[in-house]
C-alpha cells in the first residue's frame, strides 16, 4: 500500500497502524522523502488537542512530531487567545478547522523560534506544514523528559522554583510573550533544566487578556511549587517580578518580591482594568502609569528579531510586519465577537 508509513513501534520494531486522515499522511511522507526523518515511531504524548510521536533520522538523531487534531471541537474554546491579535483581524476561519490548525501549528513555530532566539530553554522548531510539527526531542534514547509534575526535587525545589519563575520572566521580557498555559505539564525537566513546551496558545504581551493570562500562569506555578514543599512567594509577587522594568538586578527585584503581599483579584482587577490602550485613552487614564508597571506601550514594538524571524520561516507570512505597519489600529476587532 502506497499509503503506509513506516510507523514502528520501539519495543517489537512491529509496523503500527496510526489512523491519520490522508493530508497528514502526505505532510509526513514529505518529511520522509525529504530525509528530514526517516522512520517515525510510537506515541510519546496522545493529548486533547494533539498528539506527539517519536521520530529518528538515518543519523539516529531524534525527533518530536506534533500532530494537531482537526476536529472542530477541541478548538471551540481557543478563540480567546486569538481575538485581540492583530494577524487574526479579519477574523480567524472558525468554520475551517483545517486553517484554524494550521494556523495554531504555525502560531506554535514562532513562538518557539522566539524563546529559541532568547535562549529559553525549549525545543528547537524545525519544519511545519499543515498540522504538522517538527521539533527536535527533548530526552535521550527514546525516552522524552520528564514533566516537572513528575519529577521529584529533593531538596533543590526552591532552586527549580525560582528557575521556572525566571523562564518566565525571560519569555516576557525578551520574547514578549506569555505562555497563557504555563504549569507542570507543559514543563520537561531534562539535563537540570526547566524547558518550556507548548506554546500554540501563548499571546504577545500587549494582547488584551495578557497580563490576566500571565496572572493564572503565576498562581498555577505556584501552587504546584507549595505542593512540592517550597516557600513560594506571593502570586503578585511573583508576577510583579516577571513584569517589573525597573533597572534593578535580579536579586533586588527578587527580594522586593519576597516581601510583596498578596492582592485580592478584584483589586488586580481594578489596577490592571486598562484591557487595552485604545480603553486607556477613552477613560482618560495615564497610559505611563500602565506602562511603568508592566513595559507594555502603545507604541509597537519594533522588534528586529521578529523581523529576521518571519524572513526565515518555513511558511513565510507578512503578519508580524502587518502589525507593525498597522500598529495604531492593534485593537481593532477587539470588540466584535
Ligand atoms: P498538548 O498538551 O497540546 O497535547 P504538548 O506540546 O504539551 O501538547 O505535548 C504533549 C506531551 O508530549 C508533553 O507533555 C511532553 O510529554 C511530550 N512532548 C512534547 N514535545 C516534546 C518534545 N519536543 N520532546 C519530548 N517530549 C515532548
Ligand atoms: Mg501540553
Amino acid at each position: 500500500d502506497e499509503n503506509r508509513i513506516r510507523f514502528k513501534d520501539k519495543g517489537d520494531r512491529a509496523t503500527v497502524e496510526l489512523v491519520l486522515d490522508r493530508r497528514t499522511r502526505i505532510v509526513l511522507f514529505k518529511l520522509i522523502n525529504s530525509e528530514k526523518i526517516s522512520e517515525i515511531f510510537g506515541c510519546v504524548s496522545a493529548g486533547k488537542e494533539a498528539n506527539v510521536y517519536y521520530a529518528i533520522n538515518t543519523s539516529q538523531q531524534e525527533f518530536a512530531i506534533k500532530i494537531y487534531k482537526t476536529s472542530i471541537l477541541v478548538f471551540k474554546d481557543r478563540h480567546r487567545y486569538v481575538e485581540g491579535e492583530f494577524r487574526f483581524r479579519h477574523g480567524y476561519a472558525r468554520h475551517n478547522p483545517r486553517q484554524m490548525v494550521a494556523m495554531w501549528a504555525e502560531k506554535e513555530m514562532r513562538n518557539l523560534k522566539r524563546l529559541q532566539v532568547a535562549g529559553i530553554p525549549c525545543p528547537e522548531p524545525l519544519f511545519v506544514k499543515q498540522n504538522v510539527l517538527l521539533m527536535s526531542f527533548i530526552g535521550r534514547d527514546a525516552k522524552a523528559a520528564p514533566r516537572l509534575k513528575e519529577v521529584g526535587f529533593g531538596g533543590r525545589v526552591e532552586e527549580f522554583y525560582r528557575q521556572t519563575v525566571d523562564l518566565m520572566r525571560d519569555m516576557y521580557h525578551k520574547c514578549k510573550l506569555v505562555h497563557a498555559d504555563f504549569s507542570e505539564y507543559n514543563l520537561l525537566y531534562f539535563e537540570d533544566r526547566v524547558y518550556v513546551i507548548d506554546v500554540s496558545q501563548s499571546v504577545e504581551h500587549d494582547h488584551p487578556q495578557a497580563l490576566y493570562f500571565l496572572r493564572r500562569d503565576c498562581s498555577n506555578i505556584n501552587d504546584f511549587y507549595k505542593k512540592n514543599g517550597a516557600a513560594v512567594l506571593t502570586v503578585q509577587g511573583i508576577f510583579n517580578y516577571i513584569t517589573d522594568i525597573t533597572e534593578s538586578s535580579d536579586e533586588i527585584r527578587w527580594e522586593k518580591a519576597k516581601s510583596t503581599e498578596e492582592i485580592s483579584d478584584a483589586v488586580f482587577k481594578e489596577i490592571y482594568i486598562p484591557r487595552t490602550l485604545q480603553e486607556l485613552q477613552e477613560t482618560g487614564q495615564d497610559e505611563s502609569i500602565f506602562g511603568k508597571l508592566t513595559g507594555v506601550s502603545k507604541k509597537p514594538q519594533t522588534n528586529e528579531e521578529d523581523q529576521s524571524l518571519s524572513e526565515s520561516d518555513e511558511n513565510p507570512n507578512t503578519e508580524d510586519q502587518d502589525k507593525k505597519k498597522h500598529g495604531d489600529i492593534l485593537y481593532e476587532g477587539l470588540s466584535k465577537q
